[in-house]
Protein backbone atom coordinates (compact mmCIF):
# COMPACT_ATOMS: atom_id res chain seq x y z
CA UNK A 1 0.00 0.00 0.00
CA UNK A 2 1.34 3.53 -0.94
CA UNK A 3 1.44 5.36 2.15
CA UNK A 4 1.81 8.55 0.66
CA UNK A 5 3.79 10.73 -1.92
CA UNK A 6 5.75 14.15 -1.89
CA UNK A 7 7.45 15.88 -4.76
CA UNK A 8 9.49 19.24 -4.33
CA UNK A 9 10.99 21.41 -6.63
CA UNK A 10 13.95 24.29 -6.50
CA UNK A 11 15.72 26.53 -8.42
CA UNK A 12 18.84 24.95 -8.48
CA UNK A 13 21.57 28.03 -8.18
CA UNK A 14 18.89 29.61 -5.76
CA UNK A 15 19.91 28.20 -2.13
CA UNK A 16 22.20 30.30 0.02
CA UNK A 17 25.42 28.05 1.41
CA UNK A 18 24.51 29.02 4.86
CA UNK A 19 21.53 26.74 4.40
CA UNK A 20 23.97 23.78 4.78
CA UNK A 21 24.41 23.76 8.34
CA UNK A 22 20.51 24.07 9.04
CA UNK A 23 19.59 20.91 6.51
CA UNK A 24 22.40 18.52 6.20
CA UNK A 25 23.18 15.37 8.46
CA UNK A 26 26.47 14.63 10.00
CA UNK A 27 27.23 11.80 6.95
CA UNK A 28 25.53 14.50 4.19
CA UNK A 29 28.31 16.55 5.55
CA UNK A 30 31.33 14.92 4.99
CA UNK A 31 29.80 14.52 1.24
CA UNK A 32 29.07 18.15 0.90
CA UNK A 33 32.80 18.95 1.71
CA UNK A 34 33.71 17.02 -1.01
CA UNK A 35 31.07 18.18 -3.48
CA UNK A 36 32.76 20.04 -6.58
CA UNK A 37 29.21 21.29 -7.11
CA UNK A 38 27.73 22.88 -3.89
CA UNK A 39 24.83 24.54 -5.30
CA UNK A 40 23.38 21.13 -6.68
CA UNK A 41 23.95 19.31 -3.96
CA UNK A 42 22.16 21.30 -1.35
CA UNK A 43 19.55 21.90 -3.88
CA UNK A 44 19.04 18.05 -4.50
CA UNK A 45 19.31 17.71 -0.81
CA UNK A 46 16.98 20.19 0.13
CA UNK A 47 14.25 18.70 -2.22
CA UNK A 48 14.56 15.47 -1.50
CA UNK A 49 13.99 16.08 2.60
CA UNK A 50 10.93 18.86 1.47
CA UNK A 51 9.42 15.87 -0.77
CA UNK A 52 9.49 13.45 1.97
CA UNK A 53 8.24 15.56 4.72
CA UNK A 54 5.21 15.91 1.80
CA UNK A 55 5.40 12.46 1.54
CA UNK A 56 4.93 11.78 5.56
CA UNK A 57 1.76 14.39 5.45
CA UNK A 58 2.75 15.47 8.95
CA UNK A 59 4.92 18.42 7.39
CA UNK A 60 7.82 19.25 9.28
CA UNK A 61 5.99 18.49 12.97
CA UNK A 62 7.68 15.03 12.92
CA UNK A 63 10.68 14.92 11.45
CA UNK A 64 13.51 17.17 11.76
CA UNK A 65 16.11 18.14 8.34
CA UNK A 66 19.13 16.20 9.85
CA UNK A 67 16.47 13.25 11.01
CA UNK A 68 16.22 12.09 7.32
CA UNK A 69 19.68 12.22 4.96
CA UNK A 70 19.99 11.33 1.48
CA UNK A 71 23.06 8.97 0.51
CA UNK A 72 23.58 7.14 -2.68
CA UNK A 73 23.54 3.07 -3.26
CA UNK A 74 26.48 1.41 -4.55
CA UNK A 75 25.21 2.36 -8.44
CA UNK A 76 24.68 5.78 -7.78
CA UNK A 77 20.98 6.00 -6.81
CA UNK A 78 19.30 8.02 -3.90
CA UNK A 79 18.99 6.37 -0.78
CA UNK A 80 17.40 7.78 2.58
CA UNK A 81 18.43 7.00 6.05
CA UNK A 82 16.17 7.52 9.03
CA UNK A 83 17.42 8.47 12.60
CA UNK A 84 14.17 7.36 14.00
CA UNK A 85 11.29 5.02 14.01
CA UNK A 86 8.96 5.14 11.00
CA UNK A 87 6.08 3.49 9.86
CA UNK A 88 6.76 2.39 6.00
CA UNK A 89 9.08 -0.60 4.94
CA UNK A 90 9.90 1.30 1.38
CA UNK A 91 10.92 4.71 0.64
CA UNK A 92 11.75 5.45 -2.72
CA UNK A 93 13.47 8.12 -4.01
CA UNK A 94 14.23 9.98 -7.08
CA UNK A 95 15.34 13.11 -8.35
CA UNK A 96 16.39 15.51 -11.29
CA UNK A 97 18.31 18.51 -12.09
CA UNK A 98 19.00 21.33 -14.77
CA UNK A 99 17.83 24.72 -13.58
CA UNK A 100 15.25 23.35 -11.50
CA UNK A 101 15.92 20.58 -9.37
CA UNK A 102 12.84 18.36 -8.49
CA UNK A 103 12.75 15.28 -5.78
CA UNK A 104 10.07 12.99 -5.57
CA UNK A 105 9.61 10.58 -2.89
CA UNK A 106 6.95 7.66 -2.28
CA UNK A 107 6.31 5.71 1.15
CA UNK A 108 5.67 2.38 0.97
CA UNK A 109 3.61 -0.11 3.47
CA UNK A 110 3.92 -4.00 1.72
CA UNK A 111 3.73 -6.83 3.69
CA UNK A 112 6.93 -9.28 4.33
CA UNK A 113 9.81 -8.16 2.80
CA UNK A 114 11.24 -7.95 6.85
CA UNK A 115 13.57 -10.72 7.50
CA UNK A 116 14.57 -11.57 11.05
CA UNK A 117 18.08 -13.92 11.95
CA UNK A 118 18.00 -16.49 14.75
CA UNK A 119 21.20 -18.09 16.51
CA UNK A 120 21.17 -20.29 19.29
CA UNK A 121 23.87 -22.15 21.30
CA UNK A 122 22.86 -22.83 24.34
CA UNK A 123 20.98 -25.86 25.62
CA UNK A 124 18.41 -27.73 22.62
CA UNK A 125 19.59 -25.13 20.12
CA UNK A 126 16.61 -26.54 17.38
CA UNK A 127 13.74 -26.37 20.32
CA UNK A 128 14.90 -22.76 20.89
CA UNK A 129 14.75 -21.72 17.54
CA UNK A 130 11.64 -23.47 17.48
CA UNK A 131 10.16 -21.68 20.36
CA UNK A 132 11.20 -18.14 19.65
CA UNK A 133 9.12 -18.68 16.17
CA UNK A 134 6.06 -19.82 17.85
CA UNK A 135 6.68 -17.04 20.63
CA UNK A 136 7.05 -14.21 17.74
CA UNK A 137 3.75 -15.32 16.38
CA UNK A 138 2.48 -14.91 19.65
CA UNK A 139 3.32 -11.90 20.00
CA UNK A 140 1.18 -11.28 16.56
CA UNK A 141 4.64 -11.24 14.19
CA UNK A 142 3.49 -14.16 11.34
CA UNK A 143 6.55 -16.09 9.93
CA UNK A 144 5.45 -16.60 6.16
CA UNK A 145 9.07 -17.83 5.12
CA UNK A 146 11.75 -19.78 6.85
CA UNK A 147 14.75 -20.71 5.44
CA UNK A 148 17.14 -23.87 6.51
CA UNK A 149 18.96 -24.35 9.30
CA UNK A 150 22.80 -24.41 8.92
CA UNK A 151 25.32 -25.83 12.39
CA UNK A 152 28.31 -22.69 11.93
CA UNK A 153 30.90 -22.15 13.85
CA UNK A 154 31.06 -19.17 16.51
CA UNK A 155 31.55 -15.26 15.33
CA UNK A 156 33.93 -13.30 17.30
CA UNK A 157 34.18 -15.17 20.00
CA UNK A 158 35.39 -18.50 18.93
CA UNK A 159 35.62 -20.81 22.73
CA UNK A 160 32.20 -21.58 22.46
CA UNK A 161 29.52 -23.93 21.27
CA UNK A 162 28.64 -24.55 17.65
CA UNK A 163 25.91 -22.29 16.47
CA UNK A 164 21.94 -23.51 14.89
CA UNK A 165 21.25 -20.37 12.49
CA UNK A 166 18.33 -19.12 10.05
CA UNK A 167 16.04 -16.74 8.71
CA UNK A 168 12.53 -16.10 8.25
CA UNK A 169 10.59 -13.26 6.57
CA UNK A 170 8.22 -12.58 8.69
CA UNK A 171 5.04 -9.84 8.45
CA UNK A 172 3.64 -7.20 10.88
CA UNK A 173 2.02 -3.93 10.70
CA UNK A 174 4.74 -3.44 13.83
CA UNK A 175 7.10 -0.24 13.63
CA UNK A 176 10.94 -1.31 13.43
CA UNK A 177 11.41 0.26 17.43
CA UNK A 178 8.34 -1.81 18.33
CA UNK A 179 9.32 -5.20 16.45
CA UNK A 180 12.95 -4.36 18.41
CA UNK A 181 10.87 -4.30 21.10
CA UNK A 182 8.90 -7.85 20.90
CA UNK A 183 11.97 -9.60 19.80
CA UNK A 184 14.01 -8.50 23.05
CA UNK A 185 11.12 -10.15 24.84
CA UNK A 186 11.01 -13.45 23.15
CA UNK A 187 14.71 -13.40 23.79
CA UNK A 188 14.04 -12.43 27.65
CA UNK A 189 11.30 -15.22 27.72
CA UNK A 190 13.64 -18.22 26.43
CA UNK A 191 15.94 -16.79 29.15
CA UNK A 192 18.57 -15.03 26.87
CA UNK A 193 21.48 -12.94 28.89
CA UNK A 194 24.32 -10.90 28.12
CA UNK A 195 27.17 -11.58 29.98
CA UNK A 196 29.73 -10.83 27.16
CA UNK A 197 29.89 -9.79 23.44
CA UNK A 198 29.38 -11.97 21.01
CA UNK A 199 28.99 -14.85 24.05
CA UNK A 200 26.63 -18.11 24.58
CA UNK A 201 23.18 -17.51 23.83
CA UNK A 202 19.82 -19.44 24.41
CA UNK A 203 18.55 -17.29 21.55
CA UNK A 204 19.58 -14.37 19.45
CA UNK A 205 16.91 -12.61 17.35
CA UNK A 206 18.25 -9.70 14.99
CA UNK A 207 16.26 -7.09 12.39
CA UNK A 208 18.11 -8.08 8.98
CA UNK A 209 16.41 -6.76 6.88
CA UNK A 210 13.34 -4.47 6.63
CA UNK A 211 12.01 -3.67 3.33
CA UNK A 212 14.55 -1.48 1.79
CA UNK A 213 14.80 0.83 4.98
CA UNK A 214 18.05 2.21 6.38
CA UNK A 215 17.89 2.99 9.67
CA UNK A 216 20.53 4.67 11.84
CA UNK A 217 20.11 5.37 15.73
CA UNK A 218 21.33 4.56 19.06
CA UNK A 219 19.35 1.44 20.10
CA UNK A 220 18.19 0.29 16.21
CA UNK A 221 20.74 -0.10 12.72
CA UNK A 222 19.12 -1.38 9.77
CA UNK A 223 20.08 -3.24 7.78
CA UNK A 224 21.68 -5.02 10.43
CA UNK A 225 25.49 -3.34 10.73
CA UNK A 226 27.54 -6.56 9.86
CA UNK A 227 25.39 -8.39 7.34
CA UNK A 228 27.79 -8.57 4.56
CA UNK A 229 30.24 -10.15 6.40
CA UNK A 230 28.12 -12.57 8.06
CA UNK A 231 28.04 -16.10 6.45
CA UNK A 232 25.99 -17.65 8.60
CA UNK A 233 23.45 -15.00 7.95
CA UNK A 234 23.52 -13.69 4.30
CA UNK A 235 23.19 -18.10 3.44
CA UNK A 236 19.81 -18.39 4.97
CA UNK A 237 18.42 -15.15 3.90
CA UNK A 238 19.42 -15.78 0.37
CA UNK A 239 17.66 -19.08 0.45
CA UNK A 240 14.74 -17.18 0.87
CA UNK A 241 14.67 -14.58 -1.99
CA UNK A 242 17.39 -12.96 -4.24
CA UNK A 243 17.85 -9.48 -2.16
CA UNK A 244 19.37 -6.32 -2.20
CA UNK A 245 21.22 -4.09 0.27
CA UNK A 246 19.61 -0.91 0.46
CA UNK A 247 23.59 1.05 -0.17
CA UNK A 248 25.93 -1.93 -0.75
CA UNK A 249 23.70 -3.51 -3.67
CA UNK A 250 23.23 -7.31 -3.95
CA UNK A 251 24.07 -9.50 -1.62
CA UNK A 252 25.23 -12.87 -3.73
CA UNK A 253 28.48 -10.91 -4.39
CA UNK A 254 29.09 -10.81 -0.77
CA UNK A 255 28.24 -15.04 -0.68
CA UNK A 256 31.37 -17.35 0.19
CA UNK A 257 32.25 -20.98 -1.27
CA UNK A 258 33.19 -23.26 1.41
CA UNK A 259 32.07 -24.94 4.60
CA UNK A 260 30.96 -22.76 6.79
CA UNK A 261 27.70 -23.27 7.39
CA UNK A 262 26.33 -27.10 7.02
CA UNK A 263 22.83 -27.93 6.30
CA UNK A 264 21.45 -29.26 9.27
CA UNK A 265 17.04 -29.31 8.43
CA UNK A 266 14.92 -27.99 5.77
CA UNK A 267 11.98 -28.93 7.47
CA UNK A 268 11.77 -27.80 11.27
CA UNK A 269 8.58 -25.34 11.75
CA UNK A 270 4.89 -26.51 11.65
CA UNK A 271 5.58 -29.54 10.01
P1 LIG B 1 25.44 -8.42 17.04
O1 LIG B 1 24.55 -7.20 17.01
O2 LIG B 1 26.88 -8.14 16.70
O3 LIG B 1 24.86 -9.57 16.24
P2 LIG B 1 24.24 -9.44 19.39
O4 LIG B 1 23.12 -9.78 18.47
O5 LIG B 1 24.76 -10.52 20.28
O6 LIG B 1 25.48 -8.86 18.56
P3 LIG B 1 22.59 -8.23 21.27
O7 LIG B 1 23.10 -8.30 22.68
O8 LIG B 1 21.58 -9.26 20.84
O9 LIG B 1 23.83 -8.22 20.28
O10 LIG B 1 21.93 -6.84 20.98
C1 LIG B 1 22.36 -5.68 21.59
C2 LIG B 1 21.53 -4.50 21.07
O11 LIG B 1 21.73 -4.34 19.68
C3 LIG B 1 20.03 -4.64 21.15
O12 LIG B 1 19.54 -4.38 22.43
C4 LIG B 1 19.57 -3.60 20.16
O13 LIG B 1 19.30 -2.36 20.81
C5 LIG B 1 20.77 -3.39 19.26
N1 LIG B 1 20.50 -3.53 17.83
C6 LIG B 1 20.89 -2.62 16.91
N2 LIG B 1 20.51 -3.00 15.68
C7 LIG B 1 19.84 -4.18 15.82
C8 LIG B 1 19.17 -5.03 14.89
N3 LIG B 1 19.14 -4.76 13.57
N4 LIG B 1 18.55 -6.15 15.37
C9 LIG B 1 18.58 -6.41 16.71
N5 LIG B 1 19.20 -5.64 17.63
C10 LIG B 1 19.82 -4.51 17.21
MG1 LIG C 1 23.41 -10.95 16.71
MG1 LIG D 1 21.07 -9.53 18.83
Amino acid sequence: MILGIGVDVVETNRLDEKIAVRILGEKEFEEYHRASDKKQFLASHFAVKEAFFKALGTGLRDFSFKEVELVHDDLGKPVLIFHRDVHFNFAHVSLSHDVFTIAMVVLERSEGHIYIALGSNVGDRLRNIQNACRLMEEFGIEIIKTSPIYLTKPYGFLEQTDFLNCVVEVKTDLTPFRLLEVLLEVEKQLGRTRKQRWGPRTIDLDIVLFGNLVLKTETLTIPHYDLINRQFVLRPLLDLAELRHPTEGELKKFLKEGEECQLVTRNWYKN
